[in-house]
């Protein structure tokens, strides 16, 4: 993350898929953006993915890499495609992407589930538990139970025992408390930290450290403490009770998913991955939707909204995050619906990804 400043440099990252057409869209928004507000955005591209893999031979190449981290932020559409899947692994566009999380050194992914009113009849749950819902999974992404060692299957007493450790430092727990403190101090001020202390060592360990951080470094955030499956739970029962939520990686994969379905529409999703210090990367939750590539009827409005949350987490903007935003439901007010929004009967007009994008670019110039 950056402080506020006139010019930024920004790394594209368009990926495959219909990540070339949602960028085409997302760069008119943000060109708009920076007219209207007065400042400049130096977007510059680079090869991730199945593009680059056809390119150059490598998902993430190195150049790709030192421009990145020259940046101040990323902004990522997608990557992947039947055309890769058969590729050895290091081939693969994902690996890719595995490689950029790594040597950036993004440890937090942040995914916001906030339920839009225009929208709220996508969602597979009744209105009065939806409505107004707006909550944010802040997961720990390079520890826990995926890569705790040792780890392995062994045969032991005559059968085989398969077995991988749920590992958190104090360091590593130290600094997602840090990030979700600070979401939290910039959104609603209430963090419920989700473990199973009741069974975990590790839990004890890591709701302890939480404790330290936010009641020390934190004052004017709320903290709570919730076991997993009653967060699962409660998450479906009353969302609305949950401001952010913190939690390790595992529990972090779980949760945030779920708390996605609230919304509805995988088109909306965007995310957020971030490190101590230096560029994060956002990006939509979904993939490259490789069945609707090039047909112009991709929903650019995850990766918009991903814009936003880079305005707000990596620099230093949060007015014109927040004018991102407004612009987004503004655009849902006109009725203007891509197909994957678009309910039969709604009355509203049925709009590809150029439009779309042309549309929130032409509120953005309006709104106040
Ligand atoms: P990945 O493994 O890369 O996450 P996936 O298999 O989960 O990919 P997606 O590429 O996210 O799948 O697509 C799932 C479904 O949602 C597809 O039918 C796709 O067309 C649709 N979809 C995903 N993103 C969008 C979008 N932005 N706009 C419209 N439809 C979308
Ligand atoms: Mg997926």
């Amino acid at each position: 993350a950056v402080s506020k400043k006139d010019s930024y440099d920004i790394t594209l990252l368009p990926g495959d898929g219909i990540g070339p057409e949602i960028t085409e869209s997302t760069k008119k928004v943000l060109t708009a953006l920076c007219e209207k507000c007065g400042f400049d955005m130096n977007l510059k591209v680079a090869l991730i993915g199945g593009a680059a893999i056809d390119a150059v031979n490598d998902p993430f190449p190195q150049e790709s890499l030192e421009q990145c981290q020259a940046s101040d932020s990323v902004l990522l559409a997608c990557i992947g495609g039947y055309k890769w899947d058969s590729n050895p692994r290091e081939l693969r566009p994902e690996s890719g992407l595995l490689k950029m999380r790594k040597e950036m050194g993004l440890f937090a992914n942040l995914r916001p589930a906030k339920v839009l009113p225009q929208l709220i009849d996508a969602s597979t749950l009744k209105r009065e538990v939806v409505e107004g819902v707006d909550v944010m999974v802040v997961r720990e992404l390079t520890g826990d139970v995926y890569f705790g060692t040792p780890k392995g299957i062994e045969t032991i007493n005559g059968e085989r025992v398969g077995y991988n450790n749920m590992i958190y430092s104090e360091s590593e727990i130290d600094r997602i408390a840090r990030v979700a403190g600070d979401v939290a101090s910039k959104r609603g001020k209430k963090l419920c930290s989700v473990d199973k202390a009741n069974v975990l060592d590790v839990s004890q360990l890591w709701r302890e450290v939480v404790t330290d951080v936010i009641t020390k470094d934190f004052p004017d955030v709320e903290l709570s403490h919730m076991y997993v499956d009653n967060a699962a739970m409660q998450l479906i029962r009353w969302p609305k009770q949950f401001d952010t939520i913190v939690c390790g990686n595992i529990f972090g994969d779980i949760l945030s998913d779920e708390a996605s379905m609230l919304v509805g529409s995988l088109g909306m999703l965007p995310s957020a991955s971030i490190g101590e210090s230096g560029p994060g990367v956002f990006e939509p939750c979904h993939g490259s939707a490789p069945d609707i590539a090039g047909e112009d009827k991709a929903n650019p409005l995850a990766m918009i909204l991903s814009a936003a949350m880079m305005l707000k987490y990596d620099l230093d903007r949060p007015d014109e995050a927040l004018l991102l935003e407004n612009a987004v439901e503004a655009v849902l007010d006109q009725g203007l619906r891509t197909p994957d929004i678009k309910q039969e009967g709604d009355g509203c007009k049925l709009v590809g990804c150029s439009e779309m994008g042309e549309a929130v670019a032409k509120i953005v110039t309006e709104l106040d």
